[in-house]
């Protein structure tokens, strides 16, 4: 019997996690592609799920059509891909359990109070007990680190006030929200590390926070620069970035890729996608990255 230790990299599980409120566009092409480079240069699993928690935003038939897009591109992923919208029970076995637990209390405050307070949630309804619904459900999160190290950005300091902002776990409309089922979701999967946008960066800490309250260790996290199409102004299907369908499909990988810091040389611009994206994968590093949080396109826009 052998005793070699399987490698390490081996046990890499990475993910891609696209919303399906539209089609695919440039700016999830970003993250799709560097989240899949970074798991496959490392021979692990690139996994999908689809993040459909939050009913209201999600178009029929764009889960298909982003799936269509990703094999495309030849961006295939490894076993069964997740539906956020098939996991309510489990979401809520994990709520009932924080609840018990005494680390939640239902509030009270519309977005409008919140927003002429100033934006941050600051606590208003921690002490008053309530429990008629409507409420929303906010986790306690004073003890939330506010430094991480992110695998592009190195050490990273997020403002106290959000960091430690009581977030909310469950709506007023009775959804969960985004930053409580991504966690699980991350758990359950044992995504070792998780390659997204930095639109995300500053939401890293209170997620590592859940995992530790869960009683697991969080993923490694990289945030990746976002296309935008001027400056705080992400692309994205909310302001009508351009599906990627109206470019060759060379041109938008090599956008991505460019992006990404790993230029496709001349020789391969009009090569076939496999043909690139086996390019990319001999070249990989995640050093090259530009360690920026917003990079310019104003083709995509
Ligand atoms: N679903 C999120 C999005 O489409 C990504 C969440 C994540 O990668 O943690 O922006």
């Amino acid at each position: 019997m052998s005793t070699a230790l399987p490698k390490l990299t081996a046990n890499y599980i990475g993910r891609f996690a696209p919303s399906p409120s539209g089609p695919l566009h440039f700016g999830s092409l970003v993250a799709a592609v560097g989240s899949f480079l970074q798991a496959k240069s490392q021979q692990g699993k690139w996994l999908l799920r689809i993040e459909d928690i939050d009913t209201p935003r999600v178009q029929a038939g764009a889960d298909s059509a982003i799936m269509h897009t990703l094999e495309a591109f030849g961006l295939y992923w490894d076993d069964t891909v997740i539906y956020q919208s098939q996991r309510l029970a489990r979401y809520q076995q994990v709520f009932n359990d924080l609840q018990q637990r005494g680390v939640l209390y239902g509030c009270q405050c519309s977005r409008r109070d919140i927003s002429l307070a100033g934006g941050i949630y600051t606590g208003r309804c921690a002490t008053l007990q309530l429990t008629t619904e409507p409420l929303a459900w906010r986790l306690k999160a004073q003890d939330v680190s506010t430094q991480f190290n992110d695998l592009i950005f190195g050490t990273q300091q997020i403002a106290s006030t959000l960091a430690q902002e009581d977030y909310i776990l469950k709506r007023r409309d009775g959804l969960f929200s985004y930053q409580f089922v991504v966690v699980i979701d991350d758990m359950d999967q044992q995504i070792t590390e998780v390659i997204r946008g930095a639109d995300l960066l500053s939401m890293t800490t209170r997620q590592q926070h859940l995992f530790s309250l869960l009683g697991q260790s969080a993923p490694r996290y990289g945030h990746l620069p976002l296309a935008v199409s001027s400056p705080g102004q992400k692309l994205s299907k909310q302001n009508h970035a351009s599906a990627l369908s109206q470019w060759p499909l060379q041109h938008s990988l090599g956008a991505a890729l460019h992006l990404l810091g790993h230029p496709v040389p001349n020789t391969l611009s009009a090569a076939p996608v496999t043909e690139i994206l086996a390019w990319a994968l001999q070249h990989w590093q995640l050093a090259q990255v530009p360690v920026t949080t917003e990079i310019h396109c104003s083709a995509f826009a």
